[in-house]
């Protein structure tokens, strides 16, 4: 195996930290944004046709109202329009869903890629990512030595006079590592995403761990023994296998993205 396009993993936070993909669902969300103390008066104040009288609790319109008039003066309508102008913008774009958030997919495989990241291997990381029907998370993997072996005891190499000195009877692949690392009582009926299309080997633990489906990014090897019988397994146990079609061909992270922007 070789390495996998660096361009290709790079993920970004600076779209996913303001709130986490994996546990806030988008009513969860809306649900946050309705019950925030601080989003109510806001949406409050710019909210002149009373539609915020849906929302739970007391109804903030009246209050506000009251308040101005208990202020006593006449109406103060000009005096304020130029901050209900102002918050109505400011308003707008907090309240609006996002709509350039990680969908499922990509969310997956690019943890199956930010998971690679982790591997010594220097030729190929691959990652793979297994999720369930309820679209958890239940089990990361990378390639890299079996637990207990040192990094540094064992070779890297792809060619050897003796093969005893490559990587390859070594090495535990990332498909095997996710399976073996799963969370859950088991992974059957789960999908697997996963960088590179399995080996034979991957191929026959994933038939034996129940999953029914791989979304792989590359599938460079196509031609090698080792992806044909792949197949062929695969086809026998009607497990299904598709190439991923990113939406977007880079995600990228940056840890500075949570001091930046409005993130309350
Ligand atoms: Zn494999």
């Amino acid at each position: 195996m070789t390495s996998l396009p660096a361009a290709s993993v790079v993920a970004r936070t600076d779209l996913a930290m303001s709130r986490s993909p994996a546990v806030a669902g988008d009513a969860d969300f809306l649900e946050h944004l309705t019950q925030s103390p601080v989003m109510v008066p806001m949406v409050v104040q710019n909210d002149p046709a009373g539609l915020a009288k849906g929302l739970p609790g007391k109804n903030p319109v009246s209050d506000l109202d009251r308040n101005r008039s208990e202020e006593g003066g006449n109406n103060t309508r000009a005096l304020c329009q130029p901050e209900v102008e102002e918050c109505r913008l400011e308003n707008e774009t907090i309240c609006k869903k996002r709509d350039d958030y990680l969908e499922w997919p990509e969310y997956f495989m690019a943890v199956a890629f930010l998971s690679a990241q982790r591997s010594k291997d220097p030729s190929s990381q691959v990652g793979a990512c297994i999720v369930n029907p309820e679209n958890k998370i239940v089990g990361i993997g990378y390639n890299g030595m079996p637990n207990g072996c040192s990094d540094d005891a064992l070779p890297w190499g792809r060619t050897a006079s003796d093969k005893l000195d490559t990587k390859y009877p070594y090495v535990c692949h990332a498909e095997l590592n996710a399976i073996m690392n799963k969370n859950s009582a088991d992974v059957k009926g789960c999908r697997m995403y996963v960088a590179l299309f399995p080996c034979n080997e991957c191929a026959k633990l994933i038939i034996q761990a129940g999953i029914k489906e791989v979304i792989f990014m590359s599938d460079k090897y196509h031609d090698k023994l080792e992806m044909v019988a792949a197949r062929r397994l695969f086809d026998l146990t009607r497990i299904t296998y598709r190439k991923f079609i990113p939406k977007r061909r880079q995600i990228v992270i940056d840890f500075d993205s949570i001091n930046s922007g409005s993130q309350a």
